[in-house]
């Protein structure tokens, strides 16, 4: 029987190299917070990000992005994760900020700020340009065209706009093969999901104690199910992106193939936690995909023909 392989890709800093687009991200949410929402000169806020920043990235282990009392991800994973983070740092430790945040964004889907965040990317990200990765167009067409993979954009981002900006790579009708799945909150932490994940040394986990200054917390069940579904018809699934706590932690735990992209702005200790478990890879380069997803399907057919032999010596 042939079984398809979905391959799930992310969209920010996977496809596209969001390292040239954050500044201009960082510059129209500045220009939307002091006129639109605090109603502040533009180069007091702008001067409080760039300190806020700075005092991330000197200890980005203590800072990032909590939803719901959980830590969806460290402030230094990525280049619009540092962005966000930034602004809600700035945002919350400034009482007449947060108050004018309460203002603007009184039903709250979260809390104010981080609706505030999140109107802030959604909107000013599908404003710029698309800067994708040279590989992009030659990656996504190499899935196509495989008989047996196919790929699946799943991202933090919203739906139209991706296939909005895919448009640009110029796929003509292949495009409609490119199936995307928006707006999948991977930050959606729920402290009261029971799920647990075996751990191969710790056992059953809900926190991944990736090493003395990181736990990735796994209770993220909208991007479960969201996995989940891509599985149900039967297909093998990998997933590819450029950070590691929101897209990368849960699928290894599941299970499922992790490929992350080092980036200029990678942290060491996310590409070391990644190369270190047995389904994780990183590439230096989107380009490299298609032969590293060939030694997936390699490794998964040596591994079950391993624990084919392994039965059948119990067996005996
Ligand atoms: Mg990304």
């Amino acid at each position: 029987m042939t079984q398809y392989l979905k391959v799930i890709i992310d969209w920010d800093g996977t496809l596209t190299a969001e390292e040239e687009q954050v500044e201009a991200l960082a510059a129209r949410s500045l220009d939307t917070l002091a006129g639109e929402v605090l109603g502040v000169p533009r180069e007091r806020l702008a001067a409080g990000y760039a300190a806020t920043r700075v005092r991330l990235l000197q200890a980005p282990h203590r800072y990032g992005w909590w939803v719901n009392g959980l830590l969806a991800t460290y402030a230094d994973e990525g280049a619009f994760i540092l962005n966000t983070a930034t602004l809600l740092v700035m945002l919350g430790e400034t009482p007449a900020y947060a108050q004018a945040v309460a203002r603007a964004f009184p039903q709250a889907q979260y809390d104010p700020l981080m609706d505030c965040v999140n109107a802030l990317f959604h909107r000013h990200t599908a404003e710029l340009p698309p800067a994708f990765r040279p590989a992009a167009r030659d990656v996504l067409l190499a899935l196509i065209e495989h008989p047996q993979r196919t790929p699946l954009i799943l991202t933090n981002s919203m739906g139209d706009k991706v296939r909005c900006h895919l448009g640009a790579l110029a796929l003509g009708q292949r495009q409609d093969e490119i199936a995307v799945l928006g707006d999948t909150r991977q930050y959606d932490m729920d402290p009261s999901w029971p799920q647990r994940f075996p751990h191969p040394e710790l056992g059953p986990i809900q926190v991944w104690p990736v090493d003395e200054r990181h736990d990735v917390d796994l209770r993220r069940p909208a991007y479960y199910r969201a996995l989940r579904r891509a599985a149900a018809d039967g297909s093998r699934l990998a997933v590819v992106a450029d950070t590691f706590s929101m897209p990368g932690a849960l699928p290894l735990m599941m299970g499922i193939p992790f490929f992350l992209l080092r980036t200029s702005y990678t942290p060491d200790w996310c590409a070391q936690a990644v190369a270190a478990h047995p389904l994780g890879r990183v590439l230096d380069d989107l380009a490299d995909l298609p032969a590293a997803l060939d030694d997936l399907q390699y490794d998964v057919s040596e591994r079950r023909a391993e624990g084919d032999r392994a039965g059948q010596g119990r067996d005996a």
